[in-house]
This record gives structure tokens, C-alpha cells and sequence, in this order.
């Protein structure tokens, strides 16, 4: 089975072609990170007006990398939600445009499946059932996944997400944008333990918190400003991502032991976090736990993930019509 994949909920335009989901022919992403930089973060609007500028070429790529014809293609798969309206819909009237004239079934795909499905591109042997700890820009879930496209939420943010945490913190210190792989490097250089920031583990023991830790990293700036104190971003930036990753590594391994799982997958733009990564990984060893994640590329937005994702609906038959709209507000196993 040969699908084309689209995606464009946010600010990347990337198109995918995958033989079987799981084995990528091409995987083609153009992102807009340059033009919504001098912002501060994405303009939907200008999102929207970038895509329609580049999605004929990304697919086209996608083919001609692929080898592949048009005439190869035997379904698409699309980005349908969670994500921006605008952007969202410049993929998806594509994708409906495309699945109409050739004829081929139309599939909708949720994006943040397509992001935990990027751990099945990466490791080929990699089966439901799991745990998975999606950490994105706009989301962050602790998830059962107990079968293809089965999802049972255990646990979610009551407020930011963690990416997002990442990225209002790097804006606040004048860092730039996007902030996570900014501390990412940053904090390489500085003192985990220099500043103590709240970690919020709260009663709901699968729930998370960002929004307390964000004040408390915001107050610190502020305090050092009025004092006119120096402050070390390094130490900030290394104490902040320790704060995250302390509580996302210790839940999600609180619920696999609970729910008695092995593996733990990342998957999210924030599972390119390097401490993350690290420090997850050796805590699961302790216990027998397996940490899988896709590689950098995968982990944030890309069009293969959603083509995986898709390829699974497909083949236990989803289909969709010209009816298809976009859902900004699509939640994790929503049909
Ligand atoms: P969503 O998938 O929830 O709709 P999104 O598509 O905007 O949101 P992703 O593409 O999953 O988000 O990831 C982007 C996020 O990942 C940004 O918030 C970015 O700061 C964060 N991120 C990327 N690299 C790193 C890193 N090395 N460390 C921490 N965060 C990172
Ligand atoms: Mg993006
Ligand atoms: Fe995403």
C-alpha cells in the first residue's frame, strides 16, 4: 500500500510518501520558522497564506523523491485537527482535491496520533499495547495506547503545555523562537540544580502542571531585574528544563508501572529534548522499562507520521468523503 500524506496544522508544510506505514519513500517539510521568528511565534494568518504559497511544490517533491507517479498513490491521509483552522484547511481541500480527480480513498488523520505514530516509522518491531507521553507545542497527554488508533487518556495538562512552557520561557529571556531547542542547548552550559523551581506533581496523579512553574520562573527574572542582579541564563535555562523533566519522567514511569507496561514511547516535539531523552531513559532502566522516541526529524511535524497513522486507519477501513472539515479542536482518539 502506497500512501501520500499531507500536513499542515501549524507552521510546517510537509508532504510524505510511505510504502506499508511504516517504510518512508520521502518525507518533504517546509517550515515557515523563519518568517514567523520576527513574531515571536506563529501568525496564523500568515501560516495559512504559506502554505497555499508551497504546498503544490511539497507534494510534488515528495513524488519525485519517492520516484513515484500520481498514478503510484493508492490512498491519502490528511491532517484534519487538532491544529490551526486556516492551515489546517489549505492542506486538507489538497488532499480532497487530489483524493477526488485520482479517484483514491480520502483518509483524515488526528495529528497528535500522527505524532505518537512516528515511533512505529522508527521502531519496526514496536507493537501496541503502550504507554506514550505526547509532548508537543500545543499538548501534553499520558496515554494508553491499546491497540491501532485505541487511545485511553490517563492524564493531561490542566493548563500550558510543556512545549509551549519551553517557548514562553525562551520568549521571556529574549531567547527567540521556538524556545525548546534554544534551552535545549543552553541548558548544556548551565547549573540544573542552581535555582530550586516548583515541580508540580499535584493529587491527580497522571494530571500535569506547566503554569506554576512558568510564574515562578517569570518572578525570578523579574526579582533579579528590580535588583538589578545579573542573571545567569544558563542556570535558569538548565534549572527550568530540569523542573519539566523531572515531573514528565517520573509520571509517565509512575504509569507504566501502574498499568504494568514495559515500553514508554515519546513522541511530541519536546521528545527532541536531550535531557528529556537522558534522564527518562536511565530512570526507566531502573524499573525494566523500554524508552522509545522517533528521531528529531519525526518528533516534530512532518507529513510521514501522519502517513503511518493514516496507513493504520486504512487498512481497519476509515474512509472519508468530501465532507471532511477541519476540527481545530480535534481531541486524541475523537473520531
Ligand atoms: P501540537 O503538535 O501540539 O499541535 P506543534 O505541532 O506546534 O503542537 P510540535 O511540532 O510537536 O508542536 O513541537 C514543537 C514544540 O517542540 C515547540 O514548542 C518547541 O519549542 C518544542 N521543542 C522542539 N525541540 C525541543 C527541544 N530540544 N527541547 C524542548 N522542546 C523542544
Ligand atoms: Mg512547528
Ligand atoms: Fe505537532
Amino acid at each position: 500500500v502506497i500512501t501520500l500524506a499531507i500536513e499542515s496544522s501549524c507552521d510546517e508544510t510537509s508532504a510524505a510518501i510511505l510504502k506499508n506505514g511504516r517504510e518512508v519513500l520521502s518525507n518533504i517539510i517546509s517550515t515557515q520558522i523563519e518568517t514567523h521568528k520576527k513574531f515571536g511565534g506563529v501568525v496564523p494568518e500568515v501560516a495559512s497564506r504559506k502554505h497555499i504559497e508551497s504546498i503544490d511544490e511539497v507534494v510534488q517533491e515528495a513524488l519525485d523523491t519517492a520516484n513515484m507517479d500520481f498514478k503510484d498513490i493508492d490512498h491519502i491521509a490528511v491532517t484534519y485537527g487538532p491544529g490551526l483552522a486556516g492551515a489546517l484547511l489549505v492542506g486538507l481541500s489538497h488532499a480532497k482535491a487530489l483524493a477526488y480527480t485520482l479517484d483514491i480513498p480520502l483518509v483524515g488523520v488526528n495529528h497528535i496520533e500522527g505524532h505518537v505514530s512516528a515511533n512505529y516509522i522508527e521502531h519496526r518491531d514496536l507493537k501496541p499495547p503502550f504507554i506514550t507521553l505526547i509532548v508537543s507545542g500545543g499538548h501534553t497527554h499520558l496515554v494508553e495506547v491499546k491497540d491501532y488508533g485505541v487511545y485511553e487518556i490517563l492524564g493531561r495538562t490542566r493548563d500550558d503545555a510543556s512545549g509551549e512552557a519551553f517557548d514562553k520561557i525562551a520568549r521571556a529571556m529574549g531567547l527567540g523562537y521556538p524556545g525548546g531547542p534554544i534551552i535545549d542547548r543552553l541548558a548544556k552550559l548551565g547549573n540544573k540544580y542552581a535555582i530550586e523551581f516548583p515541580r508540580a506533581h499535584m493529587d491527580e496523579e497522571y494530571d500535569f502542571s506547566f503554569s506554576g512553574l512558568k510564574s515562578a520562573v517569570l518572578n525570578y527574572l523579574n526579582a533579579k531585574k528590580m535588583k538589578n542582579e545579573e542573571i545567569i541564563v544558563e542556570d535558569v535555562a538548565a534549572s527550568f528544563q530540569e523542573a519539566v523533566v523531572e515531573v514528565l519522567s517520573s509520571k509517565a514511569i509512575k504509569a507504566a508501572l501502574d498499568k504494568n507496561y514495559k515500553t514508554i514511547a515519546l513522541a511530541g516535539g519536546v521528545a527532541c529534548n536531550s535531557s528529556l531523552r537522558e534522564k527518562i531513559t536511565e530512570m526507566a532502566k531502573e524499573h525494566g522499562i523500554e524508552i522509545k522516541y522517533p528521531p528529531l526529524v519525526l518528533c516534530t511535524d512532518n507529513a510521514a507520521m501522519i502517513g503511518c497513522a493514516g496507513y493504520y486507519s486504512y487498512i481497519n477501513g476509515r474512509r472519508d468523503d468530501m465532507s471532511l472539515n477541519a476540527v481545530p479542536g480535534l481531541k486524541i482518539g475523537q473520531k
